[in-house]
């Protein structure tokens, strides 16, 4: 019997969307000023104007006048691409700035820039295990699908802990062999969740069985510490940190991924990933961007500050109303809903009722159950939008008949 590739694939497609996990993207366009608002072309053809209450956006540098100005100054200086790898002529001066950049962000000996977040941790982490013979990975349950990915293709050996248990950790380095290899790796701001990780706490447990730590900023870099190196640099903790890696397409606003470290480190990874190796480097104008947006926020707090007095006030206000969100350190506000169909139907609501968008996250994004709404107030937010989100969210939770065995 020959294989009917077409029907093959449908009935993929049909599996998950049976599970009520098929993934429609909501093309919008965002509106430089007027941000978190957009343009919102639905499927039918229509185009309305909706607030985002998803993005990652946090304190709006996608749309600042500096970010913007740096990227059109290097787009018309210098061009649209890098025109090779950075092997072959796609190293520029934008590279290099940029990483002094980010090696300065976090107090480290050298930077190095990826393609994107994602990049950076699968090229790091796999490239780390591939150069330390026999190395273990210790990796927190939670972590990101690009960690998971990296240290799978270094094809060591991995032992996973459960989320930010730190007795697990203890127990699983003390039944490693004292001489082999060890590698931590975890998140700082773990953004499903909305919590944060003891990162002290890891640290002594790194030193005290001498493993390496590696750190995944990424939704924190931009918005906290004094300089926006992250909650590292916040918690006094950087030194203490081998490798931290961080993005430029979150709270910088722009695109690209960066990891930070002691020279050889970096050196190491810059000579053997071959995700960062074997591609086209970023385009100039995305280089400067990033470097404007990590610049401004080493220096002005506005941003920062008018972000969290925003997730304080949403978060106080669900709170007052009784809504069952998950209680971080972090901004980042998850409210459980814990079905994919009621998930979806809850965002489609909310577009076409509300004219708010909110993704719907489901698995394997996050455990099956736990399906949610991932919300962000972020720096653009005003208070009128942020008492309106609430308001809303507290009469849908209430009058829904599908949430109210769930709230
Ligand atoms: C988004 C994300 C990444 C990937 O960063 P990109 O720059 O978007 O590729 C890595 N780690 C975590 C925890 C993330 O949430």
């Amino acid at each position: 019997m020959t294989i009917d590739y077409n029907s093959h694939f449908e009935a993929c497609i049909e599996g998950i969307k049976q599970e009520g996990r098929y993934r429609y993207f909501a093309a919008i366009e965002r509106i430089v000023g007027n941000f978190p608002k957009a343009n919102y072309y639905a499927p039918d053809g229509s185009v309305k104007e909706i607030t985002i209450w998803c993005s990652n956006d946090y304190v709006g540098m996608g749309q600042h006048p500096k970010v913007i100005a740096a990227a059109k100054e290097a787009l018309d200086s210098t061009g649209a691409g890098a025109g090779g790898t950075r092997n072959i002529s796609g190293t520029t001066r934008y590279h290099v700035e940029l990483e002094q950049s980010v090696a300065d962000l976090h107090n480290k000996e050298a930077g190095l820039v990826f393609s994107s977040g994602y990049v950076a941790n699968e090229g790091a982490l796999s490239t780390l295990g591939k150069l330390l013979p026999d190395c273990v990975f210790i990796s927190d349950e939670m972590n990101h699908a690009s960690m998971i990915h990296g240290i799978k293709s270094s094809k060591q050996e991995k032992i996973i802990y459960r989320h930010n248990d730190m007795e697990h950790l203890e127990e699983i380095l003390k039944s490693i062999d004292p001489k082999r290899p060890k590698i931590i790796a975890f998140e700082s701001v773990y953004s499903m969740d909305g919590d944060i990780a003891p990162i002290k706490e890891t640290c002594d447990l790194a030193d005290k069985y001498n493993a390496m730590t590696y750190l995944d900023e990424v939704h924190a870099v931009g918005i906290y510490g004094p300089r926006g190196g992250g909650v590292a640099e916040e918690r006094g903790l950087m030194e203490r940190i081998d490798i931290i890696e961080g993005t430029f397409g979150k709270a910088y606003g722009c695109m690209g991924g960066f990891i930070t470290g002691k020279r050889a480190v970096i050196d190491a990874i810059r000579s053997f990933a071959s995700g960062f190796i074997f591609t086209t480097s970023l385009p100039p104008s995305v280089l400067a961007a990033s470097r404007a947006a990590v610049e401004h926020l080493k220096t002005s707090q506005i941003e920062r500050e008018r972000m969290r007095r925003n997730v304080a006030l949403f978060k106080g206000l669900l709170r007052d109303a009784g809504m069952p969100f998950m209680e971080g350190e972090s901004h980042i506000v998850p409210l459980v809903v814990g079905e994919p169909n009621c998930c979806r139907e809850v965002t489609d609501i909310l577009m076409d009722d509300y004219d708010i968008y909110v993704q719907p996250i489901n698995y394997p994004t996050v455990p099956r159950g736990t399906e949610r709404l991932r919300l962000t107030a972020t720096a653009a937010h005003s208070e009128e939008d942020i008492r309106h989100m609430a308001q809303v969210l507290q009469e849908l939770w209430a009058s829904h008949h599908l949430l109210s065995a769930v709230a």
